[in-house]
């Protein structure tokens, strides 16, 4: 399970350097787990930056002419909000601090909640506060303790943030998804299946391993804060890719205060450095499986930076990643470990 990777060169006559002979590394880097390859090309990165730059004006018009008819703004949610049938929440919606959570409108998995991230409309990256996330992993855990009582091979989750439509979310007040099913997610699937499989054929904890490595190595590893270790993946699978570690935790609802505490503290580090970098947008994942696993499959997320919203935007998804399921990133992780560890200094 070493990290492999491979550098290839493309060469070319460009017109950029008066049509000199130029040499082009290109750097593959396939995950230890799950083979996947990733390409680092940072001579992109400048070409594309200011494609991918966020709009002030637009941003502000965005969410001016979206909270007219906002559906999640406190004076509009209790008439269109959906309810969760009784045997799911007596209440129909659970309140529980600046959090307001209920069915998703239109299911993305058997069991689906809107999580509404407090009464504002409009939240910048940066006002995304520990509490307000900490209320939302909190009220994710109480209704996925729910669903599993009443269905128990609902074991497999993934609490969702989709921040502004460049990051595929319709709604513009902020709000999180949480999905369960009795099916794993795609990427679940593959991340428990292959640390099982090292588990029983080497009898070693892959994540345990993983992190005592960049521990040891330092160049991608960012903190442990709390008792969540963050690093940055070797074979990043998206642009400022940050992911994290819950240790000997493979459920959700195993989080405790200390848990939760180390997960918020990332994800504002996370969104303060992404802010302060022009990043606009940004997908954001806590995933877990059943609770019981956790000898071989530790929960985490993932979190990464989307292109800002303007009015002619580029998407940072193309042919290659989409139908190839081959990334390509504009930084290597190591670079980028060195600019955003000051965010994650305790
Ligand atoms: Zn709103």
């Amino acid at each position: 399970m070493q990290p492999k990777t491979m550098v290839k060169k493309a060469r070319l006559h460009s017109p950029l350097k008066n049509f000199a002979l130029e040499e082009q590394i290109i750097e593959y880097r396939i995950d230890p787990l799950t083979g996947e390859s990733t390409l680092i090309a940072p001579g992109r990165a400048e070409y594309v930056q200011k494609m991918f730059a966020e709009d002030d004006s637009a941003v502000n018009r965005y969410y001016e002419k979206t909270a007219k008819e906002c559906p999640f703004c406190p004076e509009n949610l209790e008439g269109r909000a959906a309810r969760f049938p009784k045997e799911v929440l007596e209440e129909g919606i659970l309140h529980l601090g600046e959090i307001a959570a209920f069915p998703s409108l239109f299911a993305h998995s058997e069991y689906n909640a809107v999580i509404v991230l407090g009464s504002s409309h409009k939240r910048r990256l940066n006002e995304f506060t520990s509490s307000l996330l900490a209320q939302a992993i909190m009220a994710a855990q109480r209704l996925l303790r729910r669903m599993a009582t009443i269905e128990p091979s609902i074991q497999y989750s993934a609490l969702i943030l989709n921040y502004l439509p460049p990051a595929g979310s319709s709604i513009a007040h902020p709000h999180a998804q949480l999905l369960a099913s009795s099916i794993p997610f795609n990427r679940l699937r593959i991340l428990i299946s292959e640390s099982r499989r090292l588990f029983e054929e080497e009898g070693i904890c892959y994540w345990q391993t993983l992190i005592e490595e960049e521990k040891r190595r330092g160049e991608r590893y960012l903190a442990r804060l709390g008792s969540v270790e963050w690093y940055l993946p070797f074979a990043p699978l998206r642009q400022n890719e940050v992911r994290a570690l819950f240790p000997w935790k493979s459920s959700l609802n195993e989080l405790d205060r200390e848990d939760i505490e180390g997960a918020v503290e990332g994800l504002t580090s996370t969104l303060r450095f992404y802010s302060e970098h022009g990043e606009g947008s940004f997908n954001l994942c806590i995933y877990s499986a059943q609770a019981d696993a956790s000898k071989y499959f530790w929960a985490g997320v993932e979190v990464a930076s989307r292109p800002g919203l303007r009015p002619l935007y580029l998407n940072d998804t193309w042919g290659l990643p989409l139908l190839m399921h081959s990334s390509e990133i504009f930084e290597a992780p190591e670079a980028l470990c060195k600019r955003m560890k000051p965010y994650f200094a305790c």
